[in-house]
């Protein structure tokens, strides 16, 4: 039962997460994914990881995603 609850609560916290780095785009370049504790700047997209069994690909080397496309 407990266990069930921290799943959920860690799935809205994720879907939260992925919100707020669209909102705040400008000020969480290097806010740490929950999934992969990689800056939100270090993911292909920019924005991190939406669930901890789909672990997004890294942006490219040196080339960290600070602005939006
Ligand atoms: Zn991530």
């Amino acid at each position: 039962m407990n266990e069930d609850v921290d799943i959920v609560a860690r799935k809205i916290a994720l879907q939260l997460c992925s919100l707020m780095a669209v909102v705040d785009w400008n000020y969480n370049r290097h806010e740490p994914c929950l999934v992969c504790f990689k800056k939100y700047m270090h993911h292909i997209d920019g924005l991190p990881c939406e669930s901890d069994d789909n672990i997004k690909p890294r942006a490219p080397h040196k080339r960290p995603v600070n602005y939006k496309l």
